[in-house]
């Protein structure tokens, strides 16, 4: 594949409706403007495919030896990334709230590792799955997002490329916009 630029990555979420533009009611309970479930793109595995390879093509100087994702939402796009690049794919999962190195997975020391995100909003999913990979030793060259919803306040101390920065705001209740412009709001993922 050739190089994708955000819009034609934003046009695969939306035409499956991973990404939703309106009035939203957040699981949070937050109202924001805009809807993202990355999972809807990544069940289709070509869809999957194109955005592993098009994250791949923008970290392939870095020498990667490893994709680390965090369980759930990383694994699917951290293994379509691994793949791209011939390099092996494991994932960190939570443990008694502690996002661990589970299930054998071990990092050599020294290991160049990429850590791969579905969406960053806060970057602190990241951030732990980088301490994670140091901890175990590897060298963290880079993470990566499809989605980077964080506003440039992600908080990385390694370089950081999404493929699609989006600003999308949340509100409380009350102090919404879109509600005080007498907008309906929408809970996503309930059938209207
Ligand atoms: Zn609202």
């Amino acid at each position: 594949m050739t190089s994708v630029t955000a819009d034609a990555i934003l046009d695969r979420f939306r035409r499956v409706g991973a990404f939703l533009e309106g009035h939203f009611r957040l699981t949070s309970g937050l109202h924001s403007p805009g809807y993202l479930q990355s999972a809807l793109v990544l069940q289709h595995p070509a869809e999957a495919e194109a955005c592993g390879e098009a994250i791949a093509d923008q970290v392939r100087g870095l020498g990667i030896q490893a994709v680390l994702s965090p369980a759930i939402g990383g694994i699917v796009i951290g293994q379509e990334v691994a793949r791209a690049l011939g390099v092996r794919a494991m994932f960190a999962e939570r443990q008694d709230g502690t996002l661990t190195l589970r299930r054998g997975f071990a990092i050599s020391p020294g290991e160049k590792v990429l850590v791969v995100e579905d969406v960053v909003t806060t970057g602190g999913s990241t951030r732990e799955t980088i301490d994670v990979a140091r901890a175990a030793g590897a060298q963290v060259v880079g993470a990566a997002s499809i989605i980077d919803r964080s506003g440039g306040n992600q908080g990385l101390d390694v370089p950081y490329i999404a493929l699609v920065p989006i600003s999308l705001p949340t509100y409380h209740p009350e102090a919404c916009p879109l509600c005080a412009r007498g907008l309906p709001v929408v809970k996503p993922g309930s059938r209207q």
